[in-house]
């Protein structure tokens, strides 16, 4: 494993960190924010494995896998392992509604993880609208600083998922932050924070956190025109995606949600490898290339996250987006998965009324109830 800077923290993160959203689920699958099936006994043995080859940095938060992963997480740390890492978890900022919550929060997190300290703490999700109207209301700043002066917590930071201006705005905004994680891979070098927010943090001396750094398997899935660009220098589309991040000074580490042993096995090959201005010439140009034929492919950011599921009609829209995205990439067969597969994980988009309430959540901020009725037009 190879390790790098967490900031001007003076700590070392392994370049690959463990992201406990996407545990695995017992029909073989993948979960999420809100799905609550979980092979624990996988989820478990995936983690430990990686921790065994050197990953060193643990990330859950309070409601991934509808709130069982934090307690999956304190039970993957037993045995030894809660020494070996560096443990994050984040503040639900949505749920924060008054003055007591944040206590209640973070002391319920300890219950859940089993812990007594917790190394990085993050706000959840952070975009303008929670800064101003909830972070702001409530110190949740001041808070935060008091949990770390209190030893509860050794660092603190955000995840992020708004505008450039946003972010700087945050990073600026007097707190003495240790660290954020944005969303970064190469399709997003000018999305969200982006690259220029990602060189702005580090110069602040902020460890940088990158998360989504395949667009929630988006950037695994490729066309094969752009498996072969990346063929042509040697890599797969992952491992291009991944040392393109892996590449730049200011990252400190991925972020990856390894659902599957040989996934977790993948990952630890590449980090093993990976250092800082690891890409030559042609290597950067192949991604360069990727990044523009993924562009034009009109695609809709969707990372999988799965946060809009709060959909009171049950659609199944980060599977409708994922059909969606194969079918602009060039897949004939979309069509005809939309019809067979998309009813097995929830209602077509048809079934939208245009209530907006997965839009509130959707950290990409995508246009939802307008999208729905779209789609489903076009496939049926
Ligand atoms: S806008 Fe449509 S897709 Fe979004 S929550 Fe409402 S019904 Fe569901
Ligand atoms: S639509 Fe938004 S909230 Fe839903 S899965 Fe995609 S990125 Fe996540």
């Amino acid at each position: 494993m190879q390790y790098r800077d967490f900031g001007t923290t003076g700590v070392k993160v392994s370049a690959l960190g463990f992201g406990m959203m996407r545990l695995p689920t017992p029909d073989g699958g993948q979960g999420g924010f809100s799905r609550t099936e979980v092979d624990e006994e996988a989820a478990i043995a995936n983690l430990r494995r990686a921790i065994d080859a050197g990953v060193n940095y643990v990330d859950t938060a309070y409601n991934y896998s509808n709130g069982k992963s934090e307690i999956i997480t304190g039970k993957a740390l037993k045995d030894g392992y809660r020494e070996k890492v560096n443990l994050a978890t984040k503040l639900p900022i949505w749920e924060v509604k008054c003055e007591e919550d944040f206590d209640r929060i973070l002391s319920e997190q300890f219950k859940k993880l089993d812990v007594d300290r917790i190394d990085m703490y993050l706000i959840h999700s952070l975009s303008r609208d929670k800064w101003e109207n909830v972070c702001l209301k409530y110190d949740i700043p001041g808070r935060m600083l008091k949990a770390k002066e209190s030893g509860k917590v050794r660092f603190i930071g955000f995840s992020f998922h708004d505008d450039l201006e946003t972010f700087k705005e945050i990073v600026d905004c007097g707190t003495p932050w240790d660290f954020c994680q944005i969303q970064l891979n190469y399709l997003d070098t000018e999305n969200q924070a982006g690259l220029e927010g990602l060189r702005y943090a580090a110069s602040k001396g902020m460890g940088v956190v990158v998360m989504e750094p395949l667009r929630g398997g988006y950037l695994a899935r490729v066309p094969e025109q752009v498996a072969e660009v990346f063929q042509k220098v040697g890599k797969t589309p992952v491992e291009g995606a991944l040392d393109f991040l892996w590449d730049l000074p200011e990252v400190s580490l991925l972020l990856s949600g390894m659902s599957a042993m040989p996934q977790v096995e993948e990952n630890l090959t590449y980090a093993a490898r990976s250092s800082v201005g690891m890409l030559n010439a042609e290597e950067k140009a192949a991604v360069e290339q990727a990044a523009r034929m993924m562009a034009s492919a009109a695609s809709v950011p969707c990372t999988g996250c799965n946060y809009c599921s709060v959909c009171p009609k049950g659609i199944a829209i980060p599977k409708i987006f994922e059909t969606y995205n194969s079918y602009v990439a060039g897949d004939g067969g979309a069509k005809g998965v939309y019809h067979s597969e998309v009813p097995k994980f929830g209602a077509k988009g048809s079934e939208c009324i245009g209530c907006r309430a997965c839009e509130n959540i959707c950290p990409q901020h995508i246009k939802i109830s307008e999208w729905m009725p779209k789609i489903d037009l076009l496939f049926v």
